[in-house]
């Protein structure tokens, strides 16, 4: 038999919004709606950053976005240059600037050319630096790369330190997090989201979807299916070193993210990937992989040849086909919205996309440039 809520467990369960997944977008969503007052419950089958969001690499990158990014990775990068303002903490937020090398003659050529489309578009951001002042920057680099596109205002922040950041300032403004309780369906009945969960049912008129790789499953529920493909991107970690570097490098044919941390570590990612076995959460770090990936530095930065790795780690990621998110309402319900897909460069966009969740559903709609970002763009049939 069906036990009954009383008043106080309804008041527990109710919230004027319900979001799905407490990562950084999860819990910048919910920051923002508890700014205007909203009643948020954040939902996460873990605990706040378990994915994606808090052991990614840190990068604050404006640099080589798509077009339809740069809007809201520009719109980012101010909020992270006074983070302090939003968060009450720093989030490890240093503007060190962030450096894509040309290591040949086409990838010159590749890099110069955008910055000419940049600037035919009106943006500045990113601008081309000669051999001499590359290697003034970057002293440790070998001296045969001969150029680089450089976005200065870009930097790094801690990933954990900020989802923990943006949910602290959220509780403070009344949202409630229920961790380790995992969202099974969420349906529309008589004008609210009723949410199953592991830990009884929760329910609100709106609901964001903010699950990361495992987004899709709650697109399908609401009739609007993606082809989202879980992904899972390693990272290297080294003991510290002697300074060497100070703004985060990054290549244009290879595979390559390089960045001294202030406490002299150095993070080595890229675009290589571990396997996952999605359904059981379980990933396998594809070594050979790394060991190209660690060779690869040494021949760019021979002072890495006496570098020791501590630790490697991959975290699960959403990607979508066409490397962009899924950002705004839902196509099929006026009252459910998304946030998720970001391919693996979404954390410099988690500030912003909160904000932009939050004037959706407050005023019903953004300044910001995001029907790219439309779900509908997967959907053979529109909304009616
Ligand atoms: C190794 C790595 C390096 C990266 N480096 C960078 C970088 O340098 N710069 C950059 O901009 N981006 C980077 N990224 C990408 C960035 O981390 C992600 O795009 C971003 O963190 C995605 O945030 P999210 O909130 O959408 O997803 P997530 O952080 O994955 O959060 C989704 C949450 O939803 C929860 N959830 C899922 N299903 C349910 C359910 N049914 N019920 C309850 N909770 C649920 C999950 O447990 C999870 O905590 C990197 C990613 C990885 C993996």
């Amino acid at each position: 038999m069906a036990a009954t809520l009383g008043p106080e467990s309804i008041a527990r369960r109710g919230a004027d919004v319900i979001v799905i997944g407490a990562g950084l977008h999860g819990c910048s969503v919910a920051l923002n709606l508890a700014r205007h007052g909203a009643r948020v419950v954040v939902l996460e089958k873990d605990y706040s950053g378990r994915h994606a969001s808090g052991v990614n690499a840190g990068g604050v990158r404006t640099l080589g976005r798509h077009p339809a990014e740069i809007p809201l990775a520009l719109a980012a990068r101010d909020l992270w240059h006074r983070i302090g303002d939003l968060v009450d903490d720093d989030c490890g937020f240093a503007s060190v600037g962030q450096i894509q090398i040309a290591e040949n003659d086409d990838e010159a050529s590749q890099l110069r050319a955008r910055v000419q489309t940049l600037a035919a578009s009106g943006y500045d951001h990113e601008r081309w630096l000669d051999a001499e002042e590359l290697h003034a920057r970057v002293p440790a680099l070998v001296p045969w790369v001969s150029g680089a596109l450089i976005a200065e205002a870009d930097g790094v922040a801690d990933p954990f330190c900020t989802v923990l950041a943006f949910r602290r300032k959220a509780t403070a403004l009344g949202a409630r997090f229920v961790e380790g309780v995992a969202a099974h369906a969420a349906m529309p009945v008589a004008g609210q989201w009723q949410v199953s969960t592991s830990s009884g049912v929760f329910f609100a008129p709106r609901i964001v979807n903010c699950a990361g790789a495992w987004a899709g499953r709650f697109a399908s529920q609401w009739g609007e299916p993606v082809p989202l493909s879980p992904i899972a991107p390693m990272m290297m970690v080294t003991l510290r070193m002697r300074r060497f570097l100070h703004p985060v490098i990054l290549g244009t044919g290879r595979a390559l993210s390089l960045k001294q941390r202030a406490n002299g570590t150095v993070l080595i990612g890229g675009a290589r990937r571990a396997r996952l076995d999605h359904s059981r959460e379980r990933i396998s770090l594809c070594l050979p992989s790394l060991a190209a990936s660690a060779r690869m530095v040494c021949e760019l930065f021979p002072f890495m040849r006496d570098a020791v790795v501590a630790r490697a780690w991959a975290g699960i990621e959403a990607r979508m086909p066409d490397d962009l998110p899924v950002i705004g309402r839902s196509s099929r319900h006026e009252s459910a919205f998304h946030a998720f897909g970001f391919s693996a460069h979404g954390f410099e966009l988690g500030p912003i996309v909160g904000r932009i969740i939050a004037e959706l559903l407050t005023s019903g709609s953004t300044q910001l440039p995001i029907s790219s970002f439309s779900i509908s763009r997967f959907q053979k049939e529109k909304r009616t």
